[in-house]
């Protein structure tokens, strides 16, 4: 058992004895008994009751807020089609009006863009991200980023994402994102083997795959990421080393590395249990992850968050890297998600819900609530997914977590014994559960 009693930067604590065994763990693919998910917090969020919201919204409208770094998502909720492994479509495209999402948008767009909220801060990187921005025409997407540009306060160096696939993403629109101020591009491949791909519901092939990055990344002027999906049904340790090389032989500046996490709801769900494919061991996983970043590694890549490797000094990951860090985001789009001071909130994932409320000159709040997650938590949650956390950040009694850190040293997640704990290969694995039992731990001794 161990008293942890006294926190850093100010924070009150308490003394608390709790027993620090229950964090412990084992060596390699079992260290924890599962992956914590990505999106999970130790901090719950409170709604604000539906009659509150506007006026929320108001006084937060009228704020400067805190000087923290500044973000802003913005989500088109259409696709062409429904990948198998996805809970995010919301929309096929081919049943709606993509210039009267537009207009809508460009109205949320218009509506508290002189606000002190707005204005106040530089807006460090811009994420485009759906659903499928590229759904968008060329003209509609050049619409909506020169608005950014030439309304909103971006810093100068202005990270400006599209996030793309490779269906329906021709010349006429990278050109069109160029043009307006786009400088990166996020393209969604998961896996080049075209017999997975299809199998998943992504209609290109293998090679058109490779002739789409190498085309986008001819213009030489954004930086061009892709992701890669391990656990994928029907992939293998031989066909996951053969996208590894496809990768590393492409022209691209970075590269996001991640496991397929089963969505309940999603075809691939429903295909695990009634038995038509077996979902992925943790053992599995773990050795995709393991074998991925060593490939990485060997030819030079820098790895910037725990799923994210750069190649070239072009890309930043900054949105990405930013938001894990607690900066403060915007949002505007239908079902897009943002975060203000200690408020998040999703906005109307409906259309019509959407554009009703726009129509009355209101944001589209689905819901506001107020965010109970702590500086010191994001703190903690953006070392984690560098792979360095550094506990007298936190603690003025670190040794107070020795035992745990000898176990972790023991059971190979960090690199050595002292309070500046380094994340191994499989530290960074196991990096999101590294930080939920810190936070877990930080959580019961602070008042
Ligand atoms: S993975 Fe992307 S393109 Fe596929 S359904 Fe999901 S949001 Fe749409």
């Amino acid at each position: 058992m161990s008293t942890i009693a006294t926190l850093c930067n100010g924070n009150k604590t308490r003394g608390s004895s709790f027993d620090l065994s229950s964090f412990y763990t084992e060596q390699g693919a079992y260290a924890f008994s599962k992956k914590t998910p990505v999106n999970s917090t130790a901090h719950q969020n409170i709604p604000i009751a539906k009659e509150k919201v506007d006026n929320v919204w108001q006084t937060l409208l009228s704020q400067s807020l805190n000087p923290v770094k500044r973000l802003i998502y913005t989500h088109i909720p259409f696709c062409a089609t429904h990948c198998a492994f996805c809970g995010f479509f919301q929309n096929a495209v081919k049943k709606n009006d993509t210039q009267k999402y537009t207009d809508y948008l460009m109205k949320e767009l218009a509506q508290n863009v002189d606000s002190t909220l707005v204005q106040s801060t530089p807006i460090h990187a811009i994420y485009f991200g759906g659903g499928t921005p590229t759904a968008l025409s060329a003209k509609q997407l050049k619409q909506i980023i020169s608005f950014y540009k030439n309304h909103f306060p971006l810093a100068p160096d202005c990270e400006i994402t599209i996030e793309g696939r490779i269906l329906n993403f021709d010349e006429e629109k990278i050109e069109a994102c160029l043009e307006a101020g786009a400088n990166r591009f996020s393209i969604g491949i998961q896996t080049f083997d075209t017999k997975i791909r299809r199998s998943m519901g992504r209609y290109a092939s293998k090679e058109q795959a490779i002739t789409f990055i190498e085309k986008i990344a001819h213009y030489n002027s954004a930086a061009v990421v892709c992701d890669l999906m391990f656990g994928l049904p029907g992939q293998t340790m031989d066909s996951w080393q053969t996208d590894l090389e496809i990768v590393q032989n492409l022209p691209l500046d970075g590269i996001d590395l991640y496991a397929i996490n089963i969505l309940p709801n999603t075809k691939l769900a429903e295909n695990i249990a009634s038995q038509k494919i077996v979902a992925p061991t943790p053992e599995e996983i773990y050795n995709y992850y393991i074998v991925g970043q060593q490939a990485l590694y060997n030819v030079g890549w820098v790895q910037l968050s725990n799923n994210h490797w750069a190649r070239t000094t072009r890309e930043r990951n900054l949105y990405n890297l930013l938001i894990k860090q607690g900066a403060d985001f915007l949002a505007y789009g239908s079902g897009a998600g943002g975060r203000l001071d200690n408020y998040s909130f999703m906005l109307a994932r409906s259309l019509e819900h959407y554009y009703a409320v726009l129509d009355e000159q209101r944001k589209p709040f689905m819901m506001l609530m107020h965010n109970q997650q702590p500086s010191w938590s994001h703190q903690l949650q953006g070392q984690a997914e560098t792979g360095l956390i550094h506990l007298p950040h936190f603690l003025e009694q670190p040794s107070l977590l020795q035992p745990l850190i000898n176990n972790w040293y023991q059971s190979k997640l960090i690199t050595d014994d002292s309070f500046h704990l380094r994340m191994t290969p499989s530290g960074r694995f196991w990096g999101r559960n590294i930080y939920m039992a810190l936070d877990n731990i930080l959580k019961q001794i602070i008042v």
